[in-house]
């Protein structure tokens, strides 16, 4: 694992995520890019931005209606809106809309928590813990489950939490580390290793995938 990050670094250098100027934006953003590309959730966060909407007090002074019509370009925005809508209900009711009180939370119950949420599963509880909690939780998205499966690193089969624990067994609980290599997984998955044409030969880890077929 340590090895794979050294070459995905030394290829694309540091990837700056999450993009977000705060904690919320962060978690926003994390809800919005569901089911869609990050360009559309940027849009709808663009929405609410220059209506000087992201902060969880104004945006839940929304009606429904008007909030659906501002995460419109996010798609799935009727989901979108209960789901953005039910997280700022629970942070009003758990923690008076405070995100510090929030963050103060041991990381199992909070992750749990967020979890009990509509619309909240675990790739996006784990990035709202790592990317705007700070807590070294690794987080796998479908670019993970390609290029360990594509490597055989893990059953093609494996569940969320067996590739978590993959992560989280062979590198030090260092959220840097976590934010860095999830961001830089999203970069060889999106440059390289593609769904349909893997692009294996221009890939920084091709070696890796050469020397394991070589070793049978
Ligand atoms: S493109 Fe090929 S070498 Fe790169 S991660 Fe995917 S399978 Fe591995």
């Amino acid at each position: 694992m340590r090895r794979y990050y050294r070459r995905l670094w030394a290829h694309f250098g540091p990837q700056h995520w999450w993009p977000g100027d705060t904690r919320f934006e962060v978690i926003l953003g994390a809800l919005l890019t569901q089911n869609t590309s990050w360009r559309n959730a940027e849009m709808a966060l663009g929405n609410l931005r220059r209506r000087r909407l992201l902060s969880p007090r104004k945006l839940g002074c929304l009606s429904a209606v008007q909030l659906s019509r501002l995460l419109r370009p996010s798609g799935y925005y009727r989901q979108k809106t209960r789901t953005v809508r039910s997280f700022l209900r629970y942070l009003e009711k758990r923690c008076a809309g405070s995100l510090n009180r929030l963050f103060r939370q041991p990381t199992p119950s909070l992750r749990t928590e967020l979890l009990s949420l509509p619309g909240v599963g675990p790739e996006t509880a784990d990035s709202i813990l790592l990317y705007a909690g700070q807590r070294p939780v690794f987080v796998i998205d479908g670019y993970t489950r390609r290029v360990l499966d594509r490597h055989g690193l893990a059953p093609a089969a494996a569940g969320y939490a067996e590739l978590q624990h993959l992560f989280q067994n062979s590198l030090p609980p260092d959220p840097a580390l976590y934010n860095e290599y999830h961001a830089l997984l999203v970069a060889v998955g999106k440059t390289y290793c593609h769904r349909q044409q893997p692009n294996c030969p221009a890939c920084p880890l091709g070696v890796e995938l050469e020397n394991r077929h070589a070793r049978g």
